[in-house]
């Protein structure tokens, strides 16, 4: 058995050959040879579970016979291999052939074989498969032997399942007649319907998934291979005439490696070659490169285990010139000329503010999770969409047509027509039943039983946004003024600030709006500014960072208040408080620039209001908190999605735990109660401007618990409004009682689910009226 250093290398380069072999079959076959090698078994086998059979089928093997692949197919509860998969756990027998549950099957010619060790492949809470050594001698596998096999079908299983769906997704580039629908299921992100075709924007590229495709036109490819070096080595030279004199000799270092690997003699001949075994200049590119990058990664040296990094970013750089030049066949107006569905790694504010808006049908972001800020966005912009689609790439849905659920988070390529005709439909209804909600708008926001509601406008996301405050004549409970400052190239200065808030406070000069100061960190990165943490969430974010550089805060502090010169409707919120000193700390530094704005201003006749001054309810710290803040403070404002990321200690952005991440758990209703009890008891005014606000069963939970402003993006005034206006404080009450006692998320969803069917609500929060 091989050491623990040279097995992890040994596991390493088996998953990293699997992810260059295009076809699954042939990928496993791979695996399966490697690891009876290395293993120094008599056998290994895959086999895959095939759930509408209720079956495990053998995939690959080298040691049972060969004809026994695809032809075995074991029911998930026969046999040895249906015991691991039922057990989802590893099964390591002496002598297979005595073990109760053996079953013989003559096909495999296993008669030898004693020893045994199945593992399952599983991923997300999914048995994907089952793998298994064999020996003719009757022992036990070792420890370290079963540890190696539970840890190769661990990565298998992320492997697999990414094969699968690029495997269903790209036979139908193959065979465009015979369309497969395929369903990917994503996270909820921003509720309704869409229709469009896939179109994915270049910063997305990917090499890694980049999927591999064969060509005809050997020569075509070579060509736009060249042409693609040639452009990105212009790119380059720009890219380093750039940078200054004295640049560190690392990232000189860097350059030179790019110019060599440009260098038609090295990476261009491997590349070439591979052309000519027909696969595309893309594909010959990826496989090149995930070669060399693997080399460099296995190399003792970390400097050069860096340099793997490298390697893939110049190519991601060559690809994406690769693809413009395919695109170029296609003409891109064709694209931005009909009903899109945005796709991204990561949609970024940039992307959506560069999307023409008439055509931006939905979303799709790979990465990211209900209440990542690309979400929350989504949500501001009225567009559906749908996160964590972990599962596919951009590139396999370019051009390809999209039913998009928001409200389920499943979307379908290839729809057949029946599904596509209900869609339509159902989309129409939404239409209709959201011009009613926009025609009864502007009526009061009182309940059945006449409680008055404040419903409040979030800012700052987009321009849009303003004009709804100044129509409906509403406050701004929230205006996020990071938004601008991720939008620009470097720090706007205090004039350019002076005009921007000076637009959003006279937008609506009798209504208070609240000026969140800079809440960036987290997933709100500024371009020009990098932070690099392991814990960005726990990290320098909001005041945190504002607080560590004051010529930051006090620029934008400065700016607020000459904005607000001559009026009296400015609010500050100070985002990220988690105790008493920042908000002293913070107050010092307004006071300090009220100070000098009002020295500045004092010849001219101008009038300067002191802004009240709040904080976000936003870290769990504060819950206990409240009375001292009480005394510093002028108004509260629960941030109730940061609340909730750190009260459940689950990344509001991360997809593998998105389905932990939920504001109706019980535990955050019950904070969110108590919060509103105790500013009551103080006397502060409380709002609530996270996402729940803007939710028809959030809306009513919080009209329960007794919170009467609710801030929401301007989107959603219509359909609170609509809410509000069906139900009463009595029941609302009645229901909070019972989502309070809730045992879990899903327990206070079907009480809400049921009271909003019952009031003749439900279309507000499924597909359909
Ligand atoms: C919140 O955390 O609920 C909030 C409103 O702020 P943001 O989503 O911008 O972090
Ligand atoms: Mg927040």
């Amino acid at each position: 058995m091989a050491s623990q250093g040279s097995m992890l290398t040994t596991l390493k380069r088996i998953v990293q050959e699997m992810s260059q072999i295009p076809a699954l079959d042939e990928a496993l076959f791979n695996v399966a040879s490697r690891v009876k090698q290395v293993m120094q078994v008599d056998s290994c086998s895959i086999y895959l579970a095939d759930y509408d059979n209720q079956e495990f089928i053998l995939k690959a093997t080298d040691g049972l016979h060969p004809d026994a692949v695809e032809q075995v197919r074991i029911g998930f509860s026969e046999g040895l291999i249906g015991l691991v998969g039922q057990r989802e756990e590893p099964l390591n027998i002496e002598d297979a052939h005595r073990h109760p549950r053996f079953k013989h099957y003559p096909e495999v010619h296993e008669e030898n074989y004693k020893a045994f060790l199945g593992t399952p492949i599983i991923h997300q809470r999914k048995v994907l498969g089952v793998i298994t050594m064999q020996q003719a001698k009757m022992r036990f596998f070792s420890e370290d032997e079963e540890a190696f096999l539970v840890t190769l079908a661990a990565q298998l299983a992320l492997e697999i399942s990414n094969a699968e769906i690029r495997g269903a997704l790209s036979s139908n580039d193959i065979l465009p007649s015979t369309l497969h629908q395929k369903k990917v299921m994503g996270i909820a992100g921003s509720p309704g319907l869409a229709i469009g075709h896939g179109f994915s924007t270049d910063s997305t590229v990917d090499l890694r998934r980049f999927v591999v495709k064969r060509t005809d036109d050997r020569s075509q490819e070579v060509q736009r291979y060249r042409k693609a070096v040639e452009i990105t080595r212009e790119q380059v030279d720009e890219l380093s005439n750039s940078l200054e004199e004295g640049i560190p000799d690392d990232v000189k270092a860097i350059f030179q490696l790019y110019h060599h690997l440009l260098d038609a003699n090295s990476l261009g001949r491997e590349v070439e070659a591979k052309i000519q075994e027909q696969w595309c200049a893309g594909s010959s590119l990826k496989m090149v490169v995930e070669d060399y990058a693997a080399r460099f990664a296995n190399m003792d040296d970390p400097y050069m285990q860096e340099r793997a990094i490298d390697i893939v970013d110049l190519s991601n750089r060559i690809l994406v010139n690769i693809l413009h030049q395919a695109r170029g066949e296609r003409p891109q107006v064709t694209l931005a000329d009909k009903a899109s569905i945005l796709v991204a790694e990561e949609v970024s504010a940039t992307m959506l503010a560069e999307f023409p808006r008439e055509h931006l049908k939905g979303i799709i972001s790979i990465r990211g999770s209900n209440n990542s800020h690309a979400a929350i966005l989504a949500r501001a912009m009225g567009i559906p969409a749908v996160m964590g689609c972990q599962n596919v790439s951009p590139t396999l849905l370019e051009n390809k047509e999209i039913l998009l659920d928001g409200y389920s988070g499943e979307i379908i390529i290839g729809a057949d027509n029946a599904i596509r005709q209900s869609f339509v439909q159902l989309i129409e209804e939404e239409a209709l039943l959201a011009e009613q909600i926009a025609s009864e708008a502007n009526k009061a926001c009182e309940t059945e039983d006449g409680c008055r509601m404040s419903l409040l406008i979030n800012a700052g996301l987009s321009v849009e946004i303003e004009t709804v405050a100044r129509n409906q004549g509403k406050g701004i409970g929230l205006y996020r003024t990071e938004i601008p400052f991720m939008l620009r190239e470097s720090f706007p200065s205090e004039k350019e600030q002076i005009k921007l808030y000076s637009e959003v406070l006279r937008c609506v000069p009798e209504q208070q709006v609240t000026m969140r100061t800079l809440d960036v960190g987290g997933d709100k990165p500024l371009p020009y500014f990098p932070i690099n943490e392991e814990n960005p969430f726990l990290g320098w974010r909001g005041v945190r960072l504002t607080l560590d550089h004051p010529e930051i805060f006090l620029v934008q502090i400065r700016a607020m208040l000459k904005a607000s010169l001559g009026l009296s409707n400015l609010q500050i919120m100070l985002p990220m408080i988690s105790s008493v000193n920042e908000v002293q700390e913070a107050s010092r530094l307004i006071e300090q620039a009220f100070f000098e704005v009002s020295e500045e201003i004092k010849d001219t006749g101008e009038t300067l209001v002191r802004p009240r001054i709040g904080v976000m309810l936003e870290v769990p710290s504060v819950l206990y908190l409240l009375p001292q803040l009480a005394r510093h403070v002028d108004f509260f404002s629960v941030g109730s999605n940061d609340l909730t990321q750190y009260l459940l200690a689950v990344d509001r952005n991360n997809t593998r735990v998105a389905a932990l991440y939920n504001s109706y758990h019980p535990a955050v209703l019950s904070a969110l109660y108590d919060i509103v009890r105790q500013s009551d008891a103080h006397k502060i005014p409380v709002t609530v401007c996270g996402e729940i606000a803007g939710e028809p069963g959030g809306a009513i939970l919080l009209l329960g618990m007794g919170y009467r402003r609710l801030s929401m993006n301007a989107h959603n005034i219509g359909k609170i409004n609509w809410v509000i206006r069906n139900v009463n404080l009595k029941e609302s009450k009645n229901l909070l009682a019972c989502a309070l006692t809730a045992q879990t998320h899903q327990e206070v969803y079907a009480h809400i689910n049921d009271y909003l069917e019952q009031k003749g609500l439900g279309g507000l929060i499924r597909a359909g009226s």
